[in-house]
This record gives structure tokens, sequence and C-alpha cells, in this order.
């Protein structure tokens, strides 16, 4: 079994696959997409996908706190030497700045793949009531 692109949307897909699980192509005009198959797909394309920003979000909060800590070390030198240092003009200030708007982003758009990916949830499984 080799993957080859679909010819609508490039994502790889199975040469044997009649429909594509991501976009729903097909060469054949009577086949169906298997909704198994395609709420698997998607399960798993939305798993890489917070996966990844999981990953963005670690870097962020990495950034803020090579801004931080240095901050706050400079500052209790500064408080021991009783030369207490401004902190909105020390360097980390910027890093802090970056990482928490970077962060800040990438949570708001996790929140955003999750409610997509709970709108395209096929019926039966948005019906199906919780386990008691
Ligand atoms: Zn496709």
């Amino acid at each position: 079994m080799a993957l080859i692109n679909c010819p609508a949307c490039r994502t790889k897909i199975s040469s044997v696959a009649k429909v594509c699980p991501s976009c729903g192509y097909s060469k054949d005009p009577e086949a169906q997409a298997d909704p198994e198959q395609i709420k698997l797909f998607q399960r798993r394309l939305f798993r890489d996908r917070m996966y990844k920003l999981r990953m963005f979000s670690y870097v962020a909060m990495t950034i803020t706190m090579i801004g931080a800590l240095p901050m706050l070390w400079d500052y209790i030198k500064g408080i021991e030497s009783a030369v207490p240092i401004v902190l909105l003009d020390h360097w980390g200030i910027y890093a802090i700045a970056v990482g928490f708007i970077m962060y800040v982003a990438i949570r708001v758009f996790m929140t955003l793949v999750r409610r997509n990916f709970r709108a395209n949830l096929p019926d039966e499984v948005q019906r199906t009531p919780p386990i008691q």
C-alpha cells in the first residue's frame, strides 16, 4: 500500500482508497466516503494540530522565562546594592511581552481549532448522550 497525494487537496492518502478521507474527492463519482474513515482522519488531524500548538505554547513560555528570570535576578541584585532598577527599562520586558502575546495568541488559536473540530463532527457523534 503506497501513499499518494490527493489530486484535490494534496493530502497524503492510500493509493487503494477510493475516496479521499480529507476532502471527499473521488475518481469514481459513485463512491462514497466512509464516515468512519473520515472521523478517524479528522480526529488524527486534530490531535496533530493540538500537539503542535502545545509545543509552540511551550516555546512562548520559554521566551517569557528568558526575559523574566534575568529581570528578576537584576532586580534582586539592584535591591542588594541599593540601586534598584526600573523594571520597565530592563531588556527582559521585551522578551516577556513577546512571549506573553505569543502565548495568548496560541491559546486563542487552540480554542478556535477545538471549536472547529467539534462543529465538524458528524451528527451522530454530537447527538450521542454522555455515558452515564
Ligand atoms: Zn483530498
